[in-house]
């Protein structure tokens, strides 16, 4: 009798242990299989003042290549399939980033690589050596008006930035990358019609942000930027994105949309929490455990996929241009 139940206790705990690794794994899992898709800015500099800048030269610290690549690793072993290489401004370190997109493509075979610049620092031959390794391309421009873009602070002295950019969008098509602009709705251009130049250069896609306020970056005592007089309503916000509802390449983000639906990776790789409304590091991915750092990333799943960032994120050999 007492053997039995000896046998029955034994049978239950082993039943408990089980139940509580497979919950542990099927958890873990679904963290890792979160992290799909992230942004990395590996550098705080920039070569612009942009006014409501939301990540700002708060140091000039960049990891050495080999530990970032060791970080990249980590991530794609965790299941990330797209990495976004971004700032301050990516190129004001062209071998830097050079090397990690051609590691990233030819050593992880990682599914999409793109980089968000502002455009002014791109030299053709950076192109010709490194373009291959790229699916997407992204440059910032907020207006249709060189006059508008230097009161935002978007420009470098005596450079027109659309000049630049359409520079860039002739070497996007020469080297096969998707084309993509990102802009900022803010109070200097919300009533802006940026049609012309959106429907001369064809962006694949064309991701317009209401501008956003965050603590220690663009708002608050410490922060490099005050943004408060950029910001928008919603409702202005929602006025230029009708203005432009007619062009199939318009994907609009509210700020509710953007709040907690990217992972963003800073210069130490540390994630960044914005769930209080500033970013907040936990440890390096360097240093500790990814699902443990994933897990306090703030980052939200959902909205992730409600803000459409799963979409066709590889080029193909034929561009439709
Ligand atoms: S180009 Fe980007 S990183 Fe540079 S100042 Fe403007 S918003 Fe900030």
């Amino acid at each position: 009798m007492l053997n039995i139940n000896i046998n029955t206790y034994y049978f239950i705990g082993l039943i408990i242990s089980a139940a509580i690794i497979g919950i542990y794994f099927i958890y873990n899992k679904k963290i890792l299989n979160s992290a799909i898709s992230v942004n990395y800015h590996f550098t705080r500099q920039c070569n612009y003042e942009c006014k409501f800048c939301f990540h700002t030269a708060i140091t000039s610290d960049v990891l050495p290549v080999e530990e970032a690549k060791r970080g990249l690793k980590k991530l794609c072993n965790a299941g990330m399939k797209k990495i976004n290489f971004s700032g301050g401004e990516p190129f004001t370190k062209p071998k830097f980033i050079g090397e990690l997109v051609e590691y990233c493509k030819e050593t992880l075979k990682i599914e999409s690589v793109t980089i968000v610049s502002n455009g002014s620092l791109i030299k053709n031959n950076w192109f010709d050596r490194y373009g291959k390794y790229i699916d997407i391309l992204a440059i910032s421009c907020d207006s249709n008006n060189e006059d508008t873009l230097k009161k935002i602070g978007r420009n470098q002295k005596g450079k027109e930035h659309i000049k630049q950019l359409k520079r860039i969008r002739y070497l996007c098509k020469k080297h096969n990358i998707l084309f993509k602009i990102n802009t900022v709705v803010c109070s200097e251009n919300w009533q802006e019609d940026m049609s012309d130049l959106i429907n001369l250069v064809k962006p694949a896609r064309w991701k317009v942000f209401q501008c956003l306020l965050i603590d220690g970056e663009n708002a608050g005592q410490n922060a490099l930027r005050d943004a408060k007089k950029m910001v928008v309503t919603k409702e202005q916000f929602n006025h230029f994105c009708n203005t432009h509802k007619e062009l199939k390449c318009l994907v609009p983000e509210s700020n509710e949309l953007m709040r907690n639906s990217y992972f963003i990776l800073d210069e130490y790789m540390r994630f960044l929490n914005n769930v209080n409304g500033k970013k907040e590091p936990g440890l390096s991915i360097l240093d500790t455990d990814i699902s443990v750092a994933i897990d306090n990333s703030g980052f939200d799943r959902k909205s992730f996929y409600k803000r459409g960032g799963k979409y066709k994120w590889s080029k193909g050999n034929n561009l439709d241009w």
